[in-house]
């Protein structure tokens, strides 16, 4: 087995850089993890076992990688950066139970993909320090997939942490929120301070495991709840009743009844209502188009 630097190391780190003729790029938003503590908490929390199918995005230099793959499990990981990929594959080339692949992770299949490394009934565990400019797009992605893992860590920057796992009445609730308490059962772990990354983000970082919630609602509803929830919180002043005018062809009348059977006051802003409610509102809506 090739001989592993402690890549948590920042010496070890520039070394390696230095080797490969590689600079962190902030346009991928490399910032790689140089604690070794930091690593393990995130690897516990992921709960891996010997033989667990495990998808990584954004390896980088593999802090997290190795933590993996020495648990003993089959690890698919997908990094963008072709430097990296060289770096990686080098590093990694005894390890049979880890596979290499250069891929844009917002250009993924996710369901194709679980179905392709699944072995019987287990499902797929994912985890990942996420590069903070892809995490909005990336968690919309895997929202609009079905959410097909059986968990999820992944470590974002707070703000989006925050957003994710925001509830009614907190500043940063919104379309992101709604659809996560929709899908998942999220829930923050800990923060991360930015001290152990290098290069040394501006804000600091947090860590949630999400794990899949059961679907109130079929395929066909689930789309006109994203159309939903979109249309309301992108005029998050309007009140429910004139962003849903904006959306049905419906006269204003029969939009009062449908909130009204949804339990939702036409005058209500879309960040007063919970996950429950925007469930219930599609339905009555998706159900509307049938009469
Ligand atoms: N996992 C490493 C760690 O914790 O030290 C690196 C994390 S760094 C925050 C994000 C990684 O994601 C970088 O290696 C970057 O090249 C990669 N990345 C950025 N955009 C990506 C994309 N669209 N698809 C796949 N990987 C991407």
């Amino acid at each position: 087995m090739t001989e592993i630097p402690d890549i948590t190391s920042p010496r070890e780190l520039a070394a390696l850089f230095k080797y490969y003729g590689l600079q962190p790029r902030r346009h991928l938003g490399q910032n790689f993890l140089i604690d070794a503590n930091i690593v393990r908490k995130i690897v516990t929390a992921a709960n891996i076992e010997k033989g667990d199918q495990v998808v990584e995005v954004g390896p980088g230099v593999g802090a997290l990688t190795f933590k993996l793959a020495s648990s003993g499990a089959n690890l698919l990981v997908l990094e963008i950066d072709r430097g990296l990929i060289r770096l990686l594959k080098d590093l990694f080339q005894q390890w049979t139970n880890i596979s290499i692949i250069e891929q844009d992770a917002l250009k993924v299949n996710w369901n194709e993909l679980v179905d392709s490394i699944r072995t019987g009934n287990e499902g797929i565990k994912l985890i990942s320090n996420l590069p903070y400019n892809i995490s909005g797009p990336f968690m919309y992605s895997l929202f609009y997939e079905g959410f097909p893992f059986k968990s999820v860590v992944l470590m974002f920057q707070k703000e989006v942490a925050h957003r994710l796992v925001a509830v009614p009445g907190d500043n940063d609730y919104g379309s992101l929120s709604v659809l996560c308490g929709y899908y998942t059962d999220a829930k923050k772990l800990f923060d991360v301070s930015k001290n152990v990354f290098y290069p040394r983000p501006k804000v600091g970082s947090a860590v949630l495991k999400l794990l899949p919630r059961e679907r109130e609602l079929n395929d066909y509803e689930e789309e006109l709840l994203w159309t939903i929830v979109r249309g309301l919180f992108q005029q998050r002043r309007k009140t429910v009743l004139s962003s849903m005018r904006r959306l049905f062809p419906w006269s204003r009348s029969r939009l009062k009844d449908l909130l009204e059977e949804a339990l939702v006051k036409p005058a209500a802003r879309p960040e007063e209502l919970d996950v429950k409610q925007f469930a219930k509102l599609t339905r009555i809506t998706y159900n509307c188009f049938s009469k």
